[in-house]
C-alpha cells in the first residue's frame, strides 16, 4: 500500500490559531465551581424572555425569518438608524467575520490593537487576510498613532475594540475623531463595543453618534454580554449602507435562529429590567477593583464587565491557584489574566486568593 496522503488544505490553514474558549471550573472537594473566564452575565435569563423563547420554540419546524426584519427594525428604532444600515449575525464574531470576507481577501491587510480580542486573528487568517497587530500602550490602550502608522495601501479594516477585550480601556471620542480625520475614507473602521453597555466613562466612543458622522465607519454590539443572550448566538452591525449589504450577502443562510430572534427582541423591550443589572455589575466591578487595588494590584482602569491583572510572569502560578478554588479565569500567559465580574462568592474567592499571593 502506498503511503496514505490526507487532502490538501488551504496554506492558511496551517498558521490558524485555535479560538481558546473560556474554561468551566473543575469542582474541588464540596466547594461550588464558578466560571468567570468568558465575561458572561451570572444573572439567569429574564422570564419575559424565557416565555419568549418557550413559545417560539413550538416554531422550530420551520425556517427562521431570513432578514431577521423584526429585530432589524427594534433595532433601527433604537438607535434612529435606517435598517438598510442594520445587519444581524450569529454572535457579533459571526458579524465580524462576514465583514472581513466582505472586504478583506488574499495579502490584505486588517489591522488591530494586541492583546485584543482574540478571533480578529482567526477571522483575518479564514479570509487569507495579513493580520497587523499593533500593541498596546503600556497601560493597556489603543496606541492609536501606532495604528494610524500600520496603515499602508493594502489596509482594508481596522478593528478598535472598546472598552477594549481584555485591558477594560476605552477609546476617548476625541481621540477617535482625531484618528478618523486622518484615516483614508476607503478604509473601513468598525468600533466593536461589545461591553459598551458597562462603560461608564462620558469621555469614552459613542459608536452610533461616530458612525452617523462618517461614512467609512461602522459599530459592532451584542446580544451576548449585557442582554445575556450567550447561548444563543446575535449580534449586529450598523454602518454603511454597502457593508451592511455585505453582511447580509455573506451570512450562512438561516443563521440567526427564531429563537434567537425573538429573544432579541423581548430584551429591547426589557432593556431597563436588564439595564438594572448591568448597574449590579458595575458596583460589583468598583468593589472589586478597590479591594484588588488595597491588596496593592495595579490596575487599568476597566469600563467593561471584567477586570484585568498585569501579572506578567506570574499569570500562570495565579491561574493555577484559581483552580484550587473551583473559579475559572482567563489566563493569557506571560502577560495578565481576565476576571469576569461574575458571582459575588467567586469574586471573594478570588480576592482571598489574590491576598495570599505574595508579590
Ligand atoms: C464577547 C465579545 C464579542 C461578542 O461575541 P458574540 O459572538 O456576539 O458572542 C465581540 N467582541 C468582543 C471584543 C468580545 O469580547
Amino acid at each position: 500500500m502506498s503511503e496514505s496522503v490526507n487532502p490538501q488544505l488551504r496554506p492558511e490553514m496551517a498558521k490558524l490559531p485555535t479560538y481558546k474558549a473560556g474554561k468551566k471550573a473543575a469542582p474541588v472537594n464540596g466547594l461550588t465551581a464558578y466560571k468567570l473566564s468568558s465575561n458572561e452575565i451570572a444573572h439567569s435569563p429574564l422570564p419575559s424572555v424565557v416565555a419568549a423563547i418557550v413559545d417560539a420554540a413550538n416554531e422550530i419546524n420551520r425556517y427562521p425569518d431570513p432578514f431577521t426584519t423584526n429585530l432589524i427594525q427594534a433595532l433601527s428604532d433604537k438607535f434612529a438608524v435606517p435598517a438598510e444600515q442594520i445587519a444581524t449575525g450569529t454572535g457579533s464574531v459571526g458579524v465580524c467575520q462576514q465583514i472581513i470576507q466582505s472586504v478583506a481577501g488574499a495579502g490584505d491587510e486588517v489591522i488591530y490593537a494586541w492583546r485584543s480580542f482574540e478571533a480578529y486573528p482567526i477571522i483575518a487568517t479564514i479570509a487569507g487576510a495579513v493580520s497587523v497587530q499593533v500593541p498596546l500602550a503600556n497601560n493597556g490602550q489603543h496606541d492609536l498613532a501606532a495604528m494610524l502608522n500600520a496603515i499602508t495601501s493594502r489596509t482594508r479594516a481596522i478593528f478598535i475594540c472598546t472598552p477594549n477585550n481584555p485591558t477594560g480601556g476605552i477609546v476617548t471620542q476625541q481621540e477617535i475623531n482625531e484618528f478618523l480625520a486622518k484615516v483614508p475614507e476607503n478604509i473601513l473602521v468598525v468600533i466593536d463595543e461589545a461591553y459598551v453597555e458597562f462603560n461608564r466613562d462620558a469621555n469614552a466612543i459613542d459608536g452610533i453618534a461616530t458612525l452617523k458622522a462618517h461614512s467609512n465607519v461602522g459599530v459592532l454590539r451584542t446580544f451576548s454580554k449585557a442582554y445575556g443572550l450567550a447561548g444563543l448566538r446575535v449580534g449586529y452591525f450598523v454602518g454603511p449602507k454597502n457593508i451592511a449589504d455585505a453582511v447580509r450577502k455573506t451570512a450562512v443562510p438561516f443563521g440567526v435562529s427564531n429563537i434567537a430572534q425573538v429573544a432579541a427582541v423581548a430584551s429591547l423591550e426589557h432593556e431597563a429590567e436588564l439595564f438594572k443589572r448591568v448597574e449590579e455589575v458595575i458596583a460589583e466591578r468598583t468593589w472589586f477593583e478597590s479591594e484588588l487595588t488595597k491588596l496593592g494590584f495595579k490596575l487599568p482602569p476597566s469600563q467593561a464587565n471584567f477586570v484585568w491583572i498585569p501579572l506578567g510572569e506570574r499569570t500562570e502560578e495565579f491561574a493555577l491557584r484559581s483552580e484550587g478554588i473551583a473559579v475559572s479565569i482567563r489566563p493569557f500567559p506571560g502577560e495578565g489574566v481576565r476576571i469576569s465580574i461574575g458571582e459575588r462568592q467567586a469574586l471573594e474567592r478570588v480576592i482571598e486568593l489574590a491576598g495570599e499571593f505574595v508579590f
